[in-house]
């Protein structure tokens, strides 16, 4: 837990995640989370992906955007991934962050950005997905994804285990019929509103499965279980089955770049795998995150950087 808070403290200092940024896509270590700065090489990795039988879901890196113009530029470029996909035939979506879609100057501007792209995603007949940002977010975050899924029934939801609420809000959301992504969640919460520790998130994480399973049956959700925990994926597969949830009502989520080995066998087991393929030129907080999971990433970056000087 240390080491996690350590790499979040840093990846708050500018110099550092400058340095990072300077380095990280020149000596090539970003490239293992990140699929490239530019859309183009993003679509050339979901073009692979897809070869492979994975669907995907484009992420472009970036958050709490400041102005409008800024907001509204995010957006065009969600429009514009929304249309390449489906001009290039790739089977999958788009995820968005609202923060990144003017979430922090208003939340009426960010619902009207969100809704625009949605409903340009439903006259192609694709779907979008929303991801979970950090607390201060989750209000804002569930009123828009359910003014926006009333409208164009083709959104799907990112949830976070270790929220206490989780559950609560499962419940709001089951008369929407949403896709449901589970994550365990990627930030720092205080325990009065998140569980601690890796047991509880687990255990919970568990039991929203089945929760999420269960409702699969009566159709109130479509449960997309992303984790790269092979515990989490093996109780998934096992309450599917146990639920008799067809292996297309419900399916496997995981990070481009990690675990690829459990992808390989999600695949192999005949379950729906897609793959969240993140690019663009702000992807040092993102990667700062993935490093913050798994410690052991960092001597990677490590090796990297000392290779780097060494060849000097
Ligand atoms: C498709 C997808 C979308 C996501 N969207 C969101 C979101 O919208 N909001 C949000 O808060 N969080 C999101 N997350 C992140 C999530 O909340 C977790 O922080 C992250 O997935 C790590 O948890 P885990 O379930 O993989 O299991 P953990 O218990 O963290 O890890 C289990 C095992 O997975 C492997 N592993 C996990 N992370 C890494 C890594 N970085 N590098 C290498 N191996 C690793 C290791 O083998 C580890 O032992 C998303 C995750 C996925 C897979």
């Amino acid at each position: 837990m240390l080491i996690r808070d350590f790499i979040f403290w840093l990846s708050s200092k500018r110099s550092v995640t400058d340095a990072i940024a300077r380095r990280g896509m020149k000596n090539g270590f970003a490239r293992r989370f990140v699929a490239g700065e530019t859309l183009s090489e993003a679509l050339t990795a979901s073009d692979e992906l897809c070869r492979q039988g994975r669907n995907v879901s484009l992420n472009h890196l970036g958050e709490n955007v400041s102005t409008e113009a800024a907001a509204r530029e995010v957006c065009a470029s969600y429009m514009e991934m929304t249309e390449q996909l489906h001009a290039k035939n790739l089977s999958g979506n788009i995820s968005i962050k609202l923060t990144q879609l003017g979430l922090d100057l208003s939340k009426d501007l960010c619902r009207l950005l969100a809704l625009s792209i949605a409903k340009r995603a439903a006259e192609l007949g694709r779907t979008i997905e929303m991801d979970m940002e950090g607390s201060g977010y989750t209000d804002a975050t569930l009123d828009i994804f359910e003014s926006v899924q009333r409208e164009t029934a083709n959104v799907g939801l990112a949830v976070q285990a270790y929220l206490h609420r989780t559950e609560k809000d499962l419940q709001r959301l089951a008369p929407l019929e949403p896709k449901i992504r589970l994550v365990k969640g990627a930030y720092r919460e205080s325990k009065d509103i998140a569980l601690q520790g890796k047991p509880a998130v687990d255990a919970n994480y568990k039991r929203l499965t089945t929760l999420l399973l269960e409702g699969a049956t009566k159709g109130s959700f479509f449960p997309a279980i992303a984790s790269h925990d092979p515990m989490m994926v093996a109780h998934a597969q096992a309450e599917g089955a146990r639920l008799n949830v067809p292996k297309d009502k419900y399916e496997l989520q995981m990070i481009y770049g990690i675990r690829r080995d459990l992808q390989q066998q999600v695949h192999a087991a005949g379950n729906v795998l897609q793959v969240y393929v993140p690019f663009g030129t702000d992807w040092c907080p993102y990667f700062m995150r993935r490093l913050s999971e798994r410690p052991a990433n960092c001597w990677f970056v490590l090796r990297s950087l000392l290779a780097e000087s060494g060849a000097r």
